[in-house]
């Protein structure tokens, strides 16, 4: 393990679309083994932000080090083999496959199995005990063998996390995890990611104020596409300055 307490870390990272700069400047630091938010009012630049740091998106300048490691060339595929993953991208579950063979083509992926190799007894095996696991971690027992298209909207998106957890991430990139979901939904969705971020490390961004205040270690938050405030939730809410850009909202 190298990098020292900090997983991911971005250097002055800059995106200008145009001349108009969406993101300026920025240093991050996401320490290991914590859950760290990304926050600010719309147009702030967080999603610019976390697009350049899961790498879906080249900064115009500026660093990004993953484990000490410059990953600011490197593309999304190689990155998520160092072991940073990012979640909620709907295309990663299949609605005609069963939550099981969602989770054994994404195991599949993870261990690079060989279609002839898939097929021997004993990769199969270890392949269906992992992903009951997965399934038990997640709570989608009941649903094991139905179809992902017949999962309720949050159904659907705690399977996309557990397809992400059987990737073995080292850290978890979750792009508004509970966007669209009912408040039921919330509560099970917090308790999860508090679950799979044990031994793990999270960066997310997220609208909804009290699960970024329940969840997180640290928040950062962005305005006008600069760091505004870094902290604990306690702290950032009573920064004058936060108060005031979120009034403006
Ligand atoms: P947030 O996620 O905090 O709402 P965004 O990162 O989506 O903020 O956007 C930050 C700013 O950058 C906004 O003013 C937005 O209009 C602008 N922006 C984002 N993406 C683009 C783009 N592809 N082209 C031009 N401007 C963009």
């Amino acid at each position: 393990m190298t990098g020292g307490e900090n997983i991911l870390v971005a250097e002055k990272l800059s995106k200008s679309f145009g001349g108009f700069k969406a993101v300026s400047d920025v240093d991050l630091k996401v320490r290991r083994h914590t859950i760290h938010a990304l926050i600010g009012p719309n147009g702030a630049g967080k999603t610019t932000c976390f697009n350049l740091m899961t790498k879906f998106m080249q900064p115009t300048s500026g660093r990004i080090l993953l484990n000490g490691e410059d990953i600011t060339r490197t593309k999304p595929s190689a990155v998520t083999r160092m072991g940073m993953v990012r979640s909620f991208q709907i295309s990663s579950v299949f609605p005609g496959m069963t939550v099981l063979e969602n989770l054994r083509v994404a195991l599949q992926r993870k261990l690079g199995i060989s279609y002839h190799f898939w097929r021997s007894r004993s990769a199969l095996d270890s392949v269906n005990e992992r992903a009951n696991e997965l399934i038990a971690e997640v709570g989608l027992e009941a649903f094991k063998h139905r179809p992902a298209s017949e999962l309720s909207y949050g159904g659907k998106r705690t399977l996309e996390l557990a397809t992400t957890i059987a990737l073995d991430p080292e850290i978890l990139l979750l792009d508004e995890p509970m966007a669209g979901m009912a408040s039921g939904d919330i509560h099970k969705m917090v308790d999860l990611i508090r679950r799979v971020s044990q031994g793990r490390t999270v960066l997310m961004v997220e609208h909804n104020l009290n699960v970024v205040a329940d969840l997180s270690d640290t928040i950062t938050v962005l305005q006008l596409g600069q760091v505004l405030a870094e902290g604990s939730y306690r702290e950032v809410s009573q920064n004058p300055e936060v108060i005031t850009a979120y009034m403006g909202d």
